[in-house]
């Protein structure tokens, strides 16, 4: 079953090529399939004053749509993070792997 292969995350970051994301969930509805992926918590420097910080802001989910997996459409939900940074407050969002419509 593909989505039993979709909830390992080794082979979904393979296949979609998202380095060190976590596969959360994988759901199945009439053929669709969607795949639930965020990034694991890590030290990022904020952009305005370069400190370091982990302390977590909030979520934005983000559907990339139009992916083809073996023959089926596939929907990633990417629960993109946002970091604050604990010096200057400033909000940023956490560094992503190569997505197709990520970015800005
Ligand atoms: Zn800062």
């Amino acid at each position: 079953m593909l989505s039993n292969m979709l909830s390992n995350s080794n082979y979904t970051t393979e296949i979609l090529d998202l380095q060190g994301a976590i596969v959360k969930n994988v759901e199945t509805a009439s053929n669709k399939l969607t795949v639930h992926v965020e990034m694991p918590v890590t030290e990022h420097i904020c952009p305005a004053c370069s400190c370091k910080t982990s302390r977590i802001h909030d979520y934005r989910v983000r559907h990339i749509k139009d992916l083809s997996v073996a023959g089926h459409s596939l929907t990633l939900a990417y629960r993109r993070r946002r970091y604050r940074c604990t010096s200057c407050g400033k909000c940023f969002p956490e560094k992503t792997p190569s997505l197709p419509d990520v970015g800005k």
